[in-house]
Order: structure tokens, then sequence, then C-alpha cells
């Protein structure tokens, strides 16, 4: 065992947090817990995974459940695209695989939404294989460690960090060097004040000796999040009906939205929204929200509308009875509150 693995483990043995995907095996769990843990951290994570493992408890009820059903267990972790692709998955693999999961990273890749991260982590963390899983976290604390710095988005790096990685898997424990090196990236080698003086590598981590921890890693600019303006309208017939917009696109495909208009001045937006064949009532302002995603940030001036015309499509009690997006179920929690 290398002195890099030796000092991760034992770390990772005193320190790890008790997480419930890591009492199991069974790589279908594991599946689950590392798609729903992209953009998401665990904390959050932890009643999705339950809820989702105890309704659809294997991939057979996976591949067989209703659309309805997997967007209102995935509810609040966005990118719906990522459970619709675990369902195609999880179909492929009761077809072509007889129920059962194809067992090395290479095989692995081959399925829809199993990219080289999650594939390398069930390879390792179910199956004891000596593959690479390298997500945002451990990205971050290799190039720490090897003090890369070039950018870690081109494809020259990535293909260093692999190698870097692969001689430091630990060969008795693969599964435990994955979680470990994830688990120190979420908890010490954090992005902004990265906890070096309990960091179980520090002697032998390169950025933390040259005193540039802070610096590392070094990103592209083109890849930071772009900002969007909104005027978000919470529109209410006057039955008490919610407008809300079913979406057809990749992003959000199958969620309602807010009908919003991307605009800086209420005047525009509400002219627009006439345009649309909506006839106003009245308005109100309901306050400034913001959702990030991973690749851009909604800004979002929230208005109350009252209209004529059209009627909504559910009464604004039910909301909670369908998918909304969670830039938009956000500002109606809030409302909801407000009016108990
Ligand atoms: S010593 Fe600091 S920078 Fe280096 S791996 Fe540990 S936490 Fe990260």
């Amino acid at each position: 065992m290398s002195h890099f693995s030796s000092k991760l483990l034992t770390w990772y043995d005193e320190s790890k947090r008790d997480l419930p995907w890591r009492h199991t095996k069974d790589p279908y769990k594991i599946w689950v817990s590392e798609i729903m843990l992209q953009q998401t951290q665990a904390v959050t994570v932890m009643p999705y995974y339950e809820r989702f493992i105890n309704t659809l408890s294997d991939i057979r009820a996976l591949a067989e459940a209703d659309e309805a059903l997997l967007l209102k267990l995935w509810e609040g972790l966005g990118y719906y695209s990522r459970v619709r692709n675990m369902q195609a998955t999880a179909r492929v693999i009761m077809e072509k695989y007889d129920g059962i999961m194809p067992n090395t990273k290479a095989s692995l890749m081959k399925l829809k939404g199993i990219g080289p991260y999650t594939a390398g982590a069930i390879a390792s963390i179910a199956f004891d294989q000596k593959a690479s899983a390298i997500d945002g976290n451990v990205s971050r604390v290799l190039a720490r460690y090897a003090l890369i710095e070039d950018s870690i988005d081109s494809n020259e790096v990535k293909k260093k960090l692999e190698e870097i990685n692969l001689p430091l898997i630990d060969d008795d424990r693969p599964a435990d060097y994955t979680q470990a090196m994830i688990e120190l990236g979420a908890t010490v080698c954090r992005k902004s004040q990265p906890l070096c003086d309990i960091c179980p590598i520090n002697q032998d981590c390169k950025a933390y000796k040259a005193q540039k921890q802070s610096m590392i890693p070094v990103k592209d600019k083109k890849n930071a999040k772009k900002n969007f303006q909104y005027i978000t309208f919470v529109l209410e017939d006057e039955d008490g009906n919610l407008i809300l917009l079913k979406q057809e696109n990749r992003l959000l495909n199958g969620l309602f939205l807010l009908p919003q208009i991307e605009a800086e001045s209420i005047h525009y937006a509400i002219t627009s929204l006439e345009e649309y064949g909506y006839v106003v009532n009245n308005y109100e302002p309901l306050g400034h929200y913001r959702h990030v995603f991973t690749h851009m940030i909604w800004e979002m001036d929230v208005y109350y509308v009252k209209v004529i015309k059209p009627s909504g499509i559910l009464s604004f009690k039910d909301y909670k009875e369908v998918a909304i997006a969670t830039a938009h179920k956000q500002v109606l929690d809030k409302i909801n509150r407000s009016r108990k």
C-alpha cells in the first residue's frame, strides 16, 4: 500500500460520514446514489435516496415505473433528464442483460446516462474493481496533490489526472479508496478554505507545500455560469387556479414552470403577457429569487398577477401535486406559507 493510500484509508476509517449508500454493495443502489449526488450535496440527497429506494427497490421496479411517479420522486433534485436516462437504462438492463447490471467500467459506460465517473464509481464501489472515478471533488484533490496549474477542463489534464489516480488506488480496498477520495474532496479539500492542517495527505500534497492550494484547480473562463434575468409571474385566475406551463425541453422536460419572460422591466413583461393573450387585472411585486443551476443562474423578479383569462390548470392549494421545477417551487412554497 502506498504512503498516500495508507494515510487516506486510515483517515477514512476514522472520519467517514455515515451515509445510507455506504451500507450496500448493491450496484443498483450505488447507481441511484451516484446519479443523485451529481450536483447535489450528500445531506440533501439522503431523504431522496431513501424514498426512491423504498419506492423502487430494484432495476425492474425502476424500468416499470410511471413517469409521473419518477418525476415526483425526483422533484427538487433538478436535471430530470438524469432520472429519465436511468429509466431508459434500467429497461435496457432488463432486456439485454437479464436484469443484471454490467460489472466493468467499460461495459457500464455503454449505458445511457452513465459517464466515466459514474461507471468508475459503480465498478469500484459495487464490484471492487481498480477503476478510476474522478468527479469534481476528486479532480480538485488530485490537481492540488500534484500541483496541476493548467485548466482541469482540458482533455490533456483530465487524462493526466487519470494517470495520477490509477496507481494510487489501493489493491485491496478499491471501493474504499474511491469513497475516501470523494469524502476527502467533499469535507477536507473543499473548494474554498481547504482544511490542509488536518488533511491526511498533506505531507504528499504539492499545492500545500507550495502554499498554492487556494489557486488550484484552475478552470476555463468559458465555463463560468451564464446569468439570466427574468420577470416571473405567479398568475392566478379569478377562481384561484394557477397558470403553469408544461416544459418540453432538455433541461426541464415534463416539469411545470411559472410563466416568465426574459426582461428587466415589469412594464415590458406585462405588455408581453398581454400580447400572449393574457388579460391582466392587477399585479404586485413578490420579491427577488435566485436559482443556481450548474451552468447558469436565474435571477427572478417575481410578480403576483391576477388575470381574467385564460384559466389556470389547478387550484393554488394543489400545486404540490404536480412536479414543478425547483426554481419556481421555492416561490410557490413561500406564498403558500404566507397564505396559511
Ligand atoms: S493538503 Fe490541502 S490542498 Fe492538499 S489535498 Fe489536503 S486539503 Fe487539499
